[in-house]
């Protein structure tokens, strides 16, 4: 059988070599210094393990309803409205407004996969701002529309300013995404104003990937309260994605939220039936009580992490203060003459892994690393950079 003869050019168009290149050099090192990895460094929290381990001993194994189980859909919505009090808060602490839906993922890629699909077809256009999460681009070509990408070097944030000149009749979608993979950057309050504005006076549909909310060292006062900057605070016509992959170190569990203008989630809502179906039925279950649980210590934990990467990167690396998230993308000294992925290359010579900037750019002049590690491996790794920026 001719197999090739079977593969769609949707798929052909998605080229995956720019990380595997990175786990195919990682797999010779011995003892690698691992900055590569986009995951949390600590386990999910006993509580969570145990919730949902009892659910399956209990029996809660079977499809669940495809927007989700009503205990977590109500910790979510009490989340939600108490974050966004004007825009999701409208109608009360425990409902959402009238206008507005929630539907329960398969993570947050279950949640993007579903509203591009949605959204977006042949003919239109999606603004990803770049640098992007690798998915972005992928997800926008299997839909069938086309990327235009936002260049946002050197500071990182996306403004109305920087997106508005890209706006047409074709443009549907925006893909923000606060703090950002692979920057680290928190889009300031007034950024996420004039972007959420834009969007709504163009109508087009802001998506905000919210996903490293929790892990946010730039929260500003809003309500009287200390909060990560998010568009939703200025538009109910925009779809928050969240999850519980980054927060909860539960990058296996496959669970996450989408938010939003209710025409649109209902359509997401009847994709999922007829895909993913529900979101795991002992996981949404953990969900529910996991918002319980408080993540601070290893924010805390990653605060200082973060403050170690810049202190001893910036004298030698251009370098944008990462907000949030734990990543940092550092640009490559000039006066070293090669491109991200070269120096990517001479840093696995030296037995440093980290992944180069042309996998999440058009441009290929930064690396990523993340400090989500322990401190001896995050000491080495920076040993490592601060030598190879003298040449
Ligand atoms: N969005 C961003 C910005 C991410 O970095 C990731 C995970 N790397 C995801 C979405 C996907 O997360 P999930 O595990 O919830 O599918």
């Amino acid at each position: 059988m001719n197999y090739d003869r079977l593969i769609t050019d949707r798929l052909r168009a998605i080229d995956a070599s720019g990380i595997r290149r990175v786990f195919d050099l990682a797999a010779k090192l011995e003892d690698p210094i691992n900055l590569s990895i986009g995951q949390p460094d600590f386990d999910v929290p006993d509580a969570i393990k145990d919730a949902a381990c009892q659910a399956i001993k209990s029996g809660f194994n079977s499809y669940t309803q495809t927007q989700g189980i009503a205990t977590l859909r109500d910790s979510v919505t009490r989340r939600l409205a108490s974050e966004f009090p004007q825009t999701l808060g409208s109608a009360g602490p425990a409902t959402l407004p009238d206008d507005q839906g929630l539907l329960i993922t398969s993570g947050v890629s279950g949640g993007l996969m579903l509203a591009l699909l949605t959204t977006v077809g042949p003919g239109d256009e999606v603004l990803i701002p770049d640098p992007y999460f690798v998915m972005y681009k992928h997800l926008v070509a299997l839909a069938g529309a086309t990327p235009v990408f936002v260049d946002t070097y050197p500071d990182f944030q996306v403004t109305a300013q920087r997106l508005e000149p890209l706006i047409n009749e074709r443009t549907k979608l925006v893909l923000f995404n606060t703090p950002g993979n692979p920057t680290g950057v928190v889009a300031t309050d007034a950024v996420c104003k004039e972007v959420a504005e834009l969007c709504e006076r163009k109508g087009v549909l802001l998506i905000s990937d919210e996903i490293y909310d929790e892990f946010c060292h730039e929260k500003v006062e809003l309500e009287g309260q200390l909060r990560c900057p998010s568009p939703l605070r200025y538009t109910d016509s925009a779809i928050v994605m969240r999850g519980y992959s980054k927060t909860y170190a539960m990058t296996g569990w496959r669970l996450g939220y989408a938010a939003g203008p209710k025409p649109i989630i209902e359509q997401m809502t009847k994709l999922q039936q007829y895909s993913f179906v529900c979101a795991p039925s002992m996981v949404q279950v953990a969900g529910a009580m996991a918002m319980a649980i408080d993540v601070a210590d290893h924010v805390e934990d990653y605060r200082h992490k973060r403050d170690k990467t810049v202190e001893r990167l910036s004298p030698h690396y251009e370098l944008t203060v990462p907000g949030g998230a734990f990543y940092a993308f550092p640009k490559v000294p000039e006066s070293l003459g090669l491109t991200g992925a070269q120096f990517v290359e001479k840093a696995v010579g030296r037995g440093l892994l980290t992944i180069p900037g042309n996998v999440f750019s058009e441009r290929d002049t930064h690396f990523r690393i993340s400090y989500a590690c322990d401190d001896a491996t995050l000491d080495r790794g920076l040993d490592v950079l601060v030598d190879l920026a003298q040449g």
